[in-house]
C-alpha cells in the first residue's frame, strides 16, 4: 500500500487492518439509484476506497432533489444523475473507478448491471424495481444492501443468498408508485447504514443485519431491530 493511501484511509486501517482495505479496493459495487441513498452510499464508499463503483439511475437532477441529494448542485438540474455524481466522486477520490449507467433497471438492463459485481446496493425508490435486483442477487449469490425511506422513517437489511431469506420473504406485497415524502438527514441515516454493512460484508468484519430489520424513527428519535426470518415457500429463495 502507498504512503498515500496509508495516510488517506489511516483512521479506518486501524479497524479493518491494511487486508480490509485492501478488500475495499478490489472490491466492485453496485450501487442502485442515485436519489436520497444512492447519493450518500457512493459518497461514502468512494470516500472508504471501494475501487470500483457502478451507479445505475435514469433521471436527470432535478430541484426537488438538492433538499437530500448533496452530491447534486442548482446548476446540475437537467444533467444526468449519473454524470453529475461521476464527477463529483471522482473529485473526492480520483483512485477510484467510478461507472455511470444512465438507464432503467429493468429485466432487461439487469444482466449487464450485475456483471462483474461483488455486491448490490439496493438505494432504490420503488419495489417493483427492487424486487429485479432481489432476483439478481439471489440467482447470482450476490450480497444485497437493502434500505428504504419514508420521510422521518427508514428501514435496512443485508441480504445474503443461502444465508438470509430475501425481499420477497419480507416484502411480498408490491406498494404503489406515489411521491415519497422525505427528509435528507433520514436518506444520511439510512445510506450511512447500508455503506456500514457494504464494508463489514466486504472486509468479512463485524456483525451484519443479517436475518435482522433495522427501523429508524427519525421522529421519536429511537432505532429498533427485528427479526427478519426466511419465508421457506419463498419463490425466489425457498428452495423450489
Ligand atoms: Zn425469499
Amino acid at each position: 500500500m502507498t504512503k498515500y493511501n496509508i495516510d488517506r484511509y489511516q483512521r479506518q486501517i486501524t479497524l479493518l487492518g491494511e487486508e480490509g482495505q485492501e478488500s475495499l479496493r478490489r472490491a466492485r459495487v453496485l450501487v442502485a439509484g442515485v436519489g436520497g441513498l444512492g447519493t450518500i452510499v457512493a459518497a461514502d464508499l468512494a470516500a472508504a476506497g471501494v475501487g470500483f463503483l457502478r451507479l445505475a439511475d435514469n433521471d436527470r437532477v432535478e430541484l426537488s432533489n438538492l433538499n437530500r441529494q448533496f452530491l447534486f448542485r442548482p446548476d446540475d438540474i437537467g444533467r444526468e444523475k449519473t454524470l453529475a455524481a461521476m464527477e463529483r466522486l471522482h473529485l473526492l477520490n480520483p483512485e477510484i473507478q467510478v461507472e455511470g449507467i444512465s438507464q432503467t433497471i429493468d429485466n432487461e438492463t439487469i444482466n449487464e448491471l450485475v456483471k462483474d459485481i461483488d455486491l448490490i446496493v439496493d438505494a432504490m425508490d420503488n419495489f417493483a424495481t427492487r424486487f429485479i435486483l432481489n432476483q439478481a442477487a439471489f440467482s447470482r449469490h450476490l450480497p444485497m444492501i437493502h434500505g428504504a425511506v419514508r420521510g422521518f422513517f427508514g428501514q435496512a437489511t443485508t441480504l445474503i443468498p443461502g444465508k438470509t431469506g430475501c425481499l420477497q420473504c419480507f416484502f411480498a406485497g408490491n406498494p404503489l408508485g406515489e411521491i415519497i415524502p422525505v427528509i435528507g438527514a433520514t436518506c444520511g441515516v439510512i445510506g450511512s447504514v447500508q455503506a456500514s454493512e457494504t464494508i463489514k460484508v466486504l472486509t468479512g468484519r463485524g456483525e451484519p443485519l443479517t436475518n435482522r430489520l433495522f427501523f429508524w424513527d427519525g421522529w421519536a428519535g429511537e432505532g429498533t431491530v427485528i427479526d427478519a426470518k426466511r419465508n421457506p415457500r419463498c419463490i425466489i429463495c425457498g428452495g423450489g
